[in-house]
């Protein structure tokens, strides 16, 4: 079973998936907790190709190839392998968040992005995906009060790409409601953490 959990920045994804994946552990589940680009070597020098882009601006087109590249290569590598061997897979982030990020947000089109996707993936989708609501403003504070170290250069990007970040998961989530389930990230994390394994151990027990 494949399930991803998709949010803006600062949403607490990780966090809940880490305390997730612990709980499905202690009931004997075997569990694989990943995240793109998630230590495959490929897909990590790609992600350095995107992140350290330095003063160069890259072409959004680009960028989305480069994702879409680094999320073949972590699904063939990690994903299937696991799935196969009958794990959950919890992965954090997957397609949606270049439908979100560089199809709405950036401007490409979340149909053309998941067109050069779907090359990619070849139509393995996630049985399940958890988006975690939040407003940008709330995330992007959070992030700045955790002291991630991702802070400065999310300092740079503009609340209003954010913005649409969180709007184009909206539109995606309409093109297929059936496989996401929204949690409400604003709450506190007990109550998020609750709500997440309750509809968690739904799915995996259907
Ligand atoms: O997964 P995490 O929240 O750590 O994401 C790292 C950064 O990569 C985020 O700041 C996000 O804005 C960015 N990102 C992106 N496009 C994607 C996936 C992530 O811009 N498709
Ligand atoms: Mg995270």
């Amino acid at each position: 079973i494949f399930i991803t959990a998709e949010g803006p920045d600062g949403a607490g994804k990780t966090t809940v998936l880490q305390k997730t994946c612990e709980l499905l552990e202690s009931q004997g589940h075997d569990v694989l907790l990943t995240r793109e680009p998630g230590g495959i070597s490929i897909s990590e020098q790609i992600r350095h190709v995107i992140l350290n882009k330095q003063n160069t601006e890259m072409d959004g087109r680009t960028e989305a190839l480069l994702y879409a590249a680094a999320r073949r290569q972590h699904l063939v590598e990690r994903v299937k392998p696991a799935i196969e061997q009958g794990k959950i897979v919890l992965c954090d982030r997957f397609i949606d968040s270049s439908l979100a990020y560089q199809g709405h947000a950036r401007g490409l089109g979340i149909d053309e992005v998941y067109r050069i996707n779907q090359f990619a993936i070849e139509g393995f989708l996630p049985d399940a995906t958890f988006y975690f609501d939040i407003e940008p403003e709330e995330g992007l504070k959070r992030i700045q009060k955790s002291g991630d170290r991702e802070v400065n250069r999310l300092d740079l990007e503009k609340l209003e790409f954010h913005k649409k970040v969180r709007e184009g998961y909206f539109l995606v989530m309409k093109k297929d409601p059936l496989r996401f389930h929204i949690i409400d990230a604003r709450k506190q994390l007990e109550s998020v953490l609750e709500e997440t394994k309750n509809k968690m151990l739904e799915i995996i027990s259907r």
